[in-house]
């Protein structure tokens, strides 16, 4: 089932939760809504699912317009963060209820069940009641119940945020399993970034209610539109040096020139930010970008980090283990083509 949004907006009094969102969630795919806290992230889920109503704009369900339908018309399943099971039932029993209130018949209700709980792998656990399993365990059943009404779109809030990191990263696998084999249109709101990058298909980046970029993942670390975006995403975050031109050329904060290609039409006293990722940074080349003082370095396994300075700023950079720089060296840095941008100090606008 494709998900097109068109125009979405909500109001909260003077606050714009979804300003104008327009996007079309292709058919099958895993799809995350990122974004820091507040973004508009769980306001734009909850108008999917129908939970809130929409202040403006449409939300089509392949050729269906189900902007005015409450949820149980919109055939989603749901999963929240804290999994909302029933207490009081049985796996078994919370599995089987969506189905009981669509009068499926108990057989075909039991058999759906099983082969769900086979799927999620929770199948020792059917007679059990919630109280009696692990959190990931939990997860797992709600993802069954939801899935379990056979819906066209699964709708997963911040789904991992109870877990323990290392059980958060097998069940963001799981999930993208179990998403494959239902092969189902799924819509996941997350703030992590990595979270998002390992599973997704495409990412939807949002700031203040407003969509930034809608890309694979990899399409936003390599190509971000704005410099929100290239710090968004990336571990360690990527380097930012400021900077101003002057007579056609990056001067970086503390007067250090940079020899750096400048993209026709920047203005003289334009401040400019040099976005460089860590792996972007080449200590040894022959053509050094500008110059730097090895602050630290920190082993990775097979590669080192190093902090440097440039003036007021510090960065980080990748370099291989058997380098030979120490701490207080002076490092004249090439960079990349690749993981390099230049973006306008004011307003975020990428110029290369
Ligand atoms: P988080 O990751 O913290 O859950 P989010 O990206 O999901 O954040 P939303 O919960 O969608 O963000 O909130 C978006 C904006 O709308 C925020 O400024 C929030 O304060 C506001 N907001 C959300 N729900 C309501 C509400 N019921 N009444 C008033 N304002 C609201």
């Amino acid at each position: 089932m494709q998900i097109k949004l068109e125009h979405l907006t909500k109001r909260f009094g003077d606050t714009v939760a979804v300003n104008d969102l327009s996007i079309t969630l292709e058919s099958g795919r895993l799809i995350a809504l990122l974004g820091p806290s507040g973004c508009g992230k769980t306001t734009t889920l909850n108008m999917i699912s129908g939970i809130l109503p929409v202040s403006g704009g449409s939300i089509f369900f392949d050729d269906r317009d189900v902007t005015n339908l409450p949820p149980e018309k919109r055939g989603i399943g749901l999963v929240f963060q804290n999994y909302a099971l029933y207490p009081h039932m049985t796996v078994l029993q919370n599995i089987c209820f969506p189905m009981e209130i669509q009068r499926i018949p108990k057989k075909e209700r039991i058999r759906r069940a099983e082969e769900l709980a086979e799927m999620v792998h929770i199948t020792p656990y059917l007679k059990r009641k919630p109280a009696e399993l692990s959190g990931g365990q939990q997860q797992r059943v709600a993802i069954a119940r939801a899935l379990s009404k056979r819906p066209d779109v699964l709708l997963l809030d911040e789904p991992l945020s109870n877990l323990d990191a290392k059980l958060r990263v097998e069940m963001r696998e799981e999930i993208r399993r179990i998403q494959r084999e239902a092969g189902i249109t799924t819509v996941f709101v997350t703030h992590d970034q990595e979270e998002a990058s390992s599973i997704a298909d495409r990412v939807v980046l949002l700031r203040d209610g407003v969509l930034q970029q809608e890309d694979t993942a990899r399409g936003l670390y390599e190509n971000p539109v704005n410099l929100f975006a290239a710090d968004f995403l990336g571990t360690p975050p990527i380097n930012q040096l400021h900077g101003v031109v002057q007579n056609g050329r990056l001067v970086l904060d503390g007067g250090i020139p940079a020899a750096l290609a400048l993209p026709d039409g920047l203005a003289e006293g334009q401040e400019i930010v040099l976005a460089v990722r860590a792996e972007s940074i080449l200590p040894q080349s022959d053509t050094p970008a500008f110059r730097t003082t090895v602050l630290e370095r920190y082993s990775l396994g097979k590669d080192e980090l190093v902090r440097l300075q440039a003036g007021p700023a510090e960065l980080r950079g990748l370099v291989p283990a058997e380098l030979e720089i120490l701490p207080g060296a002076e490092l004249a840095v090439g960079l990349k083509k690749r993981g390099v941008f230049l973006f306008d100090a004011k307003t975020g606008v990428r110029y290369l």
